[in-house]
């Protein structure tokens, strides 16, 4: 079992477990700190994350870094991962199998990283993290517990580039990330029973 990001790369760097290593230019493993509180995890690389190897580097990327910045963070000290680590071709969903072959990739990352809080970035990644499929618009911005891990939704940041709405609702919940980074969040809202249904882990 690996013990560093490093070392997982290494085993990850070899998956075929899905199609999408054929297509891939490069794999997209993940950038940031290993001993990152914070974690993102979106979705899936994109064509310029893709080209370059590093997650969030296109415009949703841009708009990541602009929202780190204005609760004082950069990249270098959080972790940014996606569900998937290789590009799906035209950037369309992600497929159910595609998932559950990349799941144990993103499983052992947040075991080695143990962030005090996982922000899952849109519709996919919170589907996974929290085990069950949610609508954005009523549980972005509140804390969710499961094994021991925080999982706080928040809007993708591609949702949020031409819709204003979405751009301001970002904006709060990262104040909200900041809070409980800073003193703490309230009580999550989900109890120990449900968060035990999760299935991530
Ligand atoms: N969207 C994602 O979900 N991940 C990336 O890395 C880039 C865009």
């Amino acid at each position: 079992m690996a013990e560093t990001l490093d070392e997982l790369y290494e085993e990850v760097k070899k998956c075929n477990k899905c199609e999408l290593c054929s297509s891939r230019t490069n794999l997209v493993f993940g950038v940031g700190s290993e001993n990152a509180d914070l974690m993102f995890v979106g979705e899936a690389p994109g064509y310029h994350e893709d080209q370059q190897g590093e997650p969030f580097v296109g415009a949703a990327g841009q708009l990541l870094d602009k929202l780190l910045s204005s609760i004082g963070l950069s990249r270098r000290q959080v972790y940014i991962a996606n569900v998937l680590k290789c590009r799906p071709p035209e950037n369309r969903d992600p497929l159910p199998e595609e998932v559950e072959a990349c799941r144990p990739h993103l499983v052992e990352q947040i075991r080695i990283i143990k962030p005090l809080v996982i922000a899952a970035l849109g519709r996919h990644a919170s589907q996974l993290l929290l085990g069950k499929s949610v609508s954005m618009t009523k549980v972005h911005g509140q804390c969710f517990e499961g094994n021991g891990y925080s999982i706080f939704p928040i809007y993708h940041p591609a949702a949020a580039l031409y819709a204003r709405t979405t751009l301001t609702s970002l904006e709060e919940d990262f104040q909200k990330l900041s809070d409980f980074l800073k003193v703490g969040l309230e009580p999550p809202v989900q109890q120990p029973e449900q968060a035990q249904q999760m299935g991530l882990f």
